[in-house]
């Protein structure tokens, strides 16, 4: 079986900047990526936050440039979708190309964006359907768009979009929002926000970019169309933490319940990125994390060079 110091699960920014770092530190360090190196960001057509890039840059090549930096200094990468972790002397990670040992684990395996599972929504987006508010927003300066969903996302998605779009429909499948109070309230104060209640969304519509949603009301069953150039789906985040439930501590909604040095319940074993409870769920915010992780995941790896067990509690 091979044997690293830190295997980090994920490649993403969150794992490809642990990467970066645990290697650079001189630490054996391997990868493991199930999908595309770099991540959900690659999705994104133009990146305008991330520090250092005052022009923006596409996520595809922000992605891409993480990856060259990550293995300049010897980080392996493999491609493995990971199937749980055990304990034996260290740390075996199972995955679908045969176990793997390490002293530390760093998890950055990210969330994946809860989809409506309609006909329309794979084709459009990045053409108009969106899953980020705060990545996509500006380019719906002066447009009408829908957000989906009642919860603190959609609503807090609506709020931003307020900000950019002229005018912006809430389409929620109840009558009543999930989100907290104190939003809700800002919500209903906001004059270019406009309620679409017990209404479920049936097709996302348009020939090259979003044109029209094909609704239909739950109670009545009367449908209608609506007419927008966007469409930011706010229905939840699923993290990919399937693999890791008997490890490490999960929160009710399945995220990694982290200190602020990203250390999890399980000695030696760190997240980062989406996948851990209250993350930003920004690129910056990611590369952070995985700085933090890389440097516990450092000095775990020197306790347990110096005699300590990973195998308690
Ligand atoms: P959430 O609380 O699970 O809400 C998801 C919303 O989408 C619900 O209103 C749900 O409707 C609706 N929905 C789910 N599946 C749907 C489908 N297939 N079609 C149409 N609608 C669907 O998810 P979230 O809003 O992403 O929040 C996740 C967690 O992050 C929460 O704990 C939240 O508090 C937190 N968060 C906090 C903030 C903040 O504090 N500013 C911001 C974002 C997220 P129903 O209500 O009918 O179930």
């Amino acid at each position: 079986m091979a044997k690293y110091e830190v295997i980090i699960i994920g490649g993403g920014p969150a794992g490809l900047t642990a990467g970066l770092y645990t290697s650079r530190a001189g630490l054996k360090s391997l990868l493991m990526e199930r999908g595309i190196i770099g991540g959900q960001i690659i999705n994104a057509t133009l990146v305008e936050n991330y520090p250092g890039f005052p022009q923006g840059i596409s996520g595809a090549e922000l992605g891409s440039l993480m990856h060259q930096q990550a293995v300049k200094y010897d980080l392996e990468i493999v491609a493995a979708e990971v199937t749980g972790i055990s304990r034996g002397k260290f740390y075996i990670v199972s995955t679908t190309e045969g176990n793997f040992e390490a002293k530390a684990i760093i998890i950055a395996a990210g969330s994946e964006y809860r989809k409506l599972g309609v006909p329309g929504e794979e084709r459009l987006t990045g053409h108009g359907v969106s899953y980020c508010a705060t990545c996509d927003g500006f380019f719906f300066r002066d447009r009408e768009v829908a957000v989906v969903g009642g919860g603190d996302t959609a609503i807090t998605d609506a709020l931003e979009l307020t900000r950019h779009a002229r005018k912006v429909y809430v389409i929620h499948r109840r009558d009543q929002l999930r989100a907290s109070q104190v939003l809700q309230q800002r919500a209903f104060a906001e004059p270019k926000l406009e309620f679409i209640w017990s209404t479920v969304i049936e097709e996302l519509v348009g020939d090259k970019m979003m044109e029209e949603i094909k609704l239909c009301n739950a109670k009545t069953g009367q449908r209608s169309i609506l007419k927008v150039a966007g469409v930011f789906v706010g229905v939840g985040l699923m993290p990919n933490s399937r693999s890791f439930f008997n490890i490490v501590e999960l929160d009710d909604a399945g995220y990694i319940v982290t200190d602020e040095a990203m250390v999890t319940s399980a000695p030696g074993i760190l997240a980062a990125g989406d996948i851990r409870r209250n993350s930003p769920r920004q690129v910056a915010a990611a590369v952070g994390d995985g700085v933090t992780a890389a440097i516990s995941a450092f000095k775990y790896v020197q306790e347990v060079g110096n005699g300590a067990r990973i195998t308690s509690s």
